[in-house]
This record gives structure tokens, C-alpha cells and sequence, in this order.
């Protein structure tokens, strides 16, 4: 009782979904009673649990609250990170990622362009390297995307993305299949979502948000709209919306794992199967994820590690048909960077192997690059038997869509017509499709 009537005034005092990280504290150990009264507190956010406890962010208060009500807590993360200053000479700056991003797409004008999509609170250029053939023209073809670091000391990845562009870049024309894959797909890499907060080496963008609570969460039927939200999660909702994503992923680091959907409810995905074999493939071509101790074969259904509200992974498929998984890269999420190499060899693979697997679908185009409607998808099972797959809205005269192996039909209405069309395709795995799997309506 007690304990109850603590936790309620520290809900009146902050409100709820607040969401500001002021404070940071690793929780010992794992105690179920503890880990739901901190639950009941959404401003709370837990993040990377293991069995000897966990991280805790919030707001102003929180640490008064955790001794109040009796949880044990050590005050700083250091754990998991590395924060010498030493440490942090090495790493480039965002000027020196500017500089790189900008050369290494002039050097490969006609496969790679440089985009900003926005700006972050203090005016850093959210960078997106789009990698294609014709990459000035805005093809047919299944789009793939890489976030990093939206949690600002979560730096690992930021580096990988920028070691994967240039070499998925420096191989075109000289290996075949990655000059396959760049020739049929739309590749998008934004390796710094939140580059205030690497700059300060801290999670929140620099007004103290944790981006990876900041979208639009399905689960409380919130609304896909950029009210109130941070000016970096608002540029990545707009450059979703203006897209066809299919396929992401996003990196992270403290721990290493791939984690998919969802991750705000205990419900499966309806393409569970799917999205936990696309994660299996990845963390298998990563010696360390695949001998993970903590996580069988290095991958875990989110919200059986911790639940997690307002996040990118379950914002992007609930909201717009983007399947996304979250890839944990590294168990310190500032390594010193002379370790960074090394993960990328580790990683390399799993990261070209994942983008392929965009291929593994199914879509179709139609004429009017302006048309909108609806689709649903049947699984052919047998003559007489089928499943259904989901239905689905489309904007863009496009639609396209990452599925199991198998037999399809698409019934597809155009808004404004009448009358369905309709068609059959197969999907299959580890194909890269010619301009992707489109059929022609
Ligand atoms: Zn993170």
C-alpha cells in the first residue's frame, strides 16, 4: 500500500509520458515485484535487461523515488560504456561524417546521392545516403532503410553504416552480387539519427528525449502525426511517409542481439515466423550473436526482453507495412574505437545479407504514381486452401510488401474504381528479383 501511494505522487508530480531522461541509474539485480512498480510508471524507461539487472532513465526525481520505495540502484551506467575522453578523440566528429558523407557520394555520383531529411534541436543535418542504380530517379524498385544511433551513445553502428557505405559502393561493378543488389534496390543508410546526442555522448537528443520512445505507438491507438514530438523523430516520420519502405532495421548497442517485433505487447506479430527467421539470418552470420549465451541464436522477441512503448521498430511496420528489426551491435555502446573494425568484420555480412532479404517479397506498380487503395493478400496454400495474409493501404501507385516463402494472391482496389484486380506471384527466398518482384497492374 505503501508503496503504491509513493508511486502514484511520483506519477502526479511528472505526468505521464514525459519521457525526459534527467537521470540514469543501472538497477541491481531483477526483482519482478520492483521491475512492475517501475512499470507503472510510464514516464520510467527501462532498457537493456539482464539477469544482473538493468538500465533506468527518467525524469528528476526518479533516483528519490528508487530509494523511497526501497530498489537498489549504482549511479552511473559505466558498465556499458567508455567514457573517456580518450575514448571519444578517436571517433570522427559530425563535421568529419559531413565531410566523408558528402566525398564519398561525389565520388560515386551516379550510384549514391546525399540527402538531409531534417534537422536535429540543434540544427545538425540528419543525414541519409540513398545507394542505387540511377539514384537520381526514384524507381520501381523495393526500398530498404538503416537508422543508427537514435540513442546518441549507441555509437557502434554509426561507424558500421559508414564502413558498409563505402564498401557497398567501392564494390559496385567489381562484385557481382552486391552490383546486383545495388542495380534492383532502393538502399537508404542514415547512420546518425541523433548527432546532438553523440556529440554529448548521451541517449537523449539534446532536449533530453529518448527518440526510441517518441513515435506513435499502436497499442494506445495514438495517431500518426508529428504533434509534440521531437524534431528528429518528426524527419524520420516524414521521410517514411514520402517512401515505400519494406524493409529496416535500426542499431543500437549494450548489448548484442537482434530484437523483433513487437516490442510493446506480449501479441505475436502476425509475421512472426518471418520476421524471426530475417533476424535468425542475420545474428547466424554473426559469430557473436550466434553464440550468444544470453539469447538462443543471438535473437529475441522485444517484448519478451523488456516491453518498450513508443518505439521506432513497432511504430514502422504498425503504422506503415515496414517490417523493422532492432540490432544491438556491441555490449559497451562506446567501444574504444580501434575495436570498431573488428565489429564490423563481425557484422559485415549480416548486414548486406539483411538488405538482400528486401527481395524476399512481393508487390505490384501501377501507371498513376499518384494512386491510393487497398490490398489484401491470400496465401495460396493448396487448390482448395488459402490463408489470409492481412490487408493493407497503398499510396504512391506502389506497393510492396517482404513475405514467407510461398504462393500469393493480391486483390488490389484502386480508390476511385470499382472493380478489383487481381494477381498471382510466388516469393522466394534468397533471390534478388530484377527491380524487385513488381507485377505491372
Ligand atoms: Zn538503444
Amino acid at each position: 500500500m505503501k508503496l503504491g501511494l509513493l508511486g502514484l505522487s511520483f506519477l502526479i508530480s511528472f505526468g505521464a509520458f514525459a519521457q525526459k531522461i534527467e537521470e540514469e541509474v543501472f538497477v541491481k539485480g531483477f526483482d519482478k515485484k520492483q521491475v512492475k512498480l517501475i512499470e507503472a510508471n510510464p514516464e520510467l524507461i527501462i532498457d537493456h535487461a539482464f539477469q544482473d539487472g538493468f538500465e533506468l532513465y527518467g525524469p528528476k526525481g526518479m533516483k528519490e523515488w528508487l530509494k523511497n520505495v526501497g530498489i537498489d540502484f549504482v549511479e552511473n551506467l559505466s558498465h556499458s560504456h567508455h567514457k573517456s575522453a580518450e575514448d571519444a578523440a578517436d571517433y570522427p566528429s559530425y563535421q568529419e561524417i559531413t565531410k566523408f558523407l558528402k566525398d564519398i557520394t561525389a565520388k560515386y555520383p551516379k550510384i549514391a546521392s546525399l540527402k538531409s531529411i531534417g534537422k536535429s534541436v540543434e540544427g545538425r543535418e540528419l543525414w541519409v545516403v540513398k545507394i542505387s542504380d540511377n539514384v537520381n530517379t526514384d524507381e520501381r524498385e523495393p526500398e530498404f532503410k538503416y537508422i543508427s544511433s537514435m540513442h546518441g551513445d549507441e555509437i557502434t553502428g554509426r561507424e558500421l553504416t559508414q564502413f558498409l557505405i563505402k564498401d557497398l559502393l567501392e564494390a559496385y561493378g567489381n562484385d557481382p552480387s552486391i552490383t546486383e543488389l545495388i542495380d534492383n534496390t532502393e538502399i537508404y543508410i542514415m547512420p546518425s539519427m541523433n548527432p546532438d546526442g553523440s556529440q554529448r555522448r548521451q541517449r537523449a537528443n539534446a532536449n533530453g528525449y529518448d527518440l526510441n520512445r517518441n513515435f506513435p505507438e499502436y497499442t494506445r491507438n495514438d495517431q500518426n502525426t508529428s504533434n509534440n514530438r521531437q524534431p528528429e523523430t518528426v524527419a524520420v516520420m516524414n521521410f517514411q511517409s514520402e517512401r515505400n519502405f519494406a524493409l529496416s532495421a535500426n542499431f543500437h548497442g549494450g548489448a548484442v542481439v537482434v530484437n523483433y517485433p513487437w516490442d510493446a505487447t506480449y501479441s505475436k506479430h502476425p509475421f512472426d515466423k518471418l520476421v524471426k527467421d530475417i533476424s535468425l539470418r542475420y545474428a547466424g552470420l554473426n559469430s557473436e550473436m550466434r553464440n550468444s549465451r544470453e539469447f538462443n541464436d543471438g535473437v529475441t522477441n522485444g517484448a519478451d526482453w523488456y516491453v518498450l512503448r513508443g518505439g521506432m521498430q513497432d511504430w514502422s511496420y504498425a503504422y506503415h507495412n515496414d517490417l523493422q528489426v532492432t540490432v544491438e551491435l556491441s555490449d559497451t555502446k562506446w567501444p574504444r574505437y580501434r575495436e570498431i573494425p573488428g565489429f564490423y568484420d563481425r557484422n559485415k555480412d549480416s548486414m548486406i545479407e539483411y538488405i538482400k532479404a528486401v527481395h524476399q517479397g512481393a508487390g505490384f506498380k501501377l501507371a498513376d504514381r499518384n494512386a491510393t487503395g487497398k490490398v489484401s493478400i491470400i496465401k495460396v496454400l493448396g487448390p482448395n486452401a488459402s490463408e489470409p495474409k492481412g490487408s493493407y493501404g497503398f499510396g504512391h501507385g506502389e506497393f510492396y510488401k517482404v513475405l514467407e516463402e510461398g504462393k500469393y494472391r493480391f486483390n488490389v482496389l484502386v480508390d476511385g474504381e470499382s472493380s478489383r484486380r487481381f494477381f498471382e506471384v510466388t516469393v522466394k527466398e534468397n533471390t534478388v528479383y530484377v527491380d524487385g518482384n513488381y507485377t505491372e497492374l
